[in-house]
């Protein structure tokens, strides 16, 4: 088992989750609202685990490149279909994030920007990183809308994947911490 800590300040961001072998494909969802009365797909990970998606996800977003126009299927495979004045987009944001389930993810704060978590029913992830550390870096984008897949993905290059502690013991990657995982 893992925990996802912060890059920048090592503060665990995650309970324990094991790595899966591919994220699991999207659950069928036929866009009523679920028992907890938002309006949102099901969770793409199960509780517990957690997932590297390969594909590019997020902001920015850049003209589809012309050869590709013919085949395209939005703004990353299988996503929603974007454009504007330049043409079909697709994302450029990280390859190889973190998915995971939110209730596995430790409170976040949100991004200072308000942008950042807009979206129609929930966050739409559409605009760059929308969570934040505690120490004010940018770790995650949280996707939570009508539109979008229910996950949080966290940068690889925000984030460090560590052995999970046992509970109540240090961090074992930072001995000197004197933080402990709860
Ligand atoms: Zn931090
Ligand atoms: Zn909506």
């Amino acid at each position: 088992m893992d925990i996802l800590i912060c890059a920048a300040c090592a503060r665990p961001l995650t309970d324990a989750v094991r790595l899966m072998d591919a994220v699991p494909d999207l659950p069928p969802w036929d866009g009523s609202p679920g028992p907890d009365g938002l309006r949102r797909s099901p969770a793409t990970m199960p509780r517990g685990r957690y997932a590297v998606q390969p594909d590019h996800r997020g902001a920015p977003f850049v003209p589809c490149p012309e050869e590709d126009e013919d085949a395209y299927d939005g703004i990353h495979p299988g996503g929603p279909w974007a454009s504007d004045e330049r043409g079909w987009l697709v994302s450029a944001g990280p390859r190889n994030q973190y998915v995971l389930h939110l209730d596995d993810v430790l409170p976040l704060d949100l991004h200072p920007e308000p942008l950042r978590s807009s979206g129609c029913c929930g966050a739409a992830g559409a605009d760059g990183p929308n969570r934040v550390c505690a120490c004010g870096a940018e770790v995650a984008t949280l996707y939570a809308d009508c539109s979008t897949p229910y996950e949080i993905l966290f940068a690889p290059g925000a984030v460090r994947v560590v052995p999970a502690p046992r509970p109540g013991g240090p961090i074992p990657d930072h001995p000197r911490s004197c933080r402990t995982y709860e």
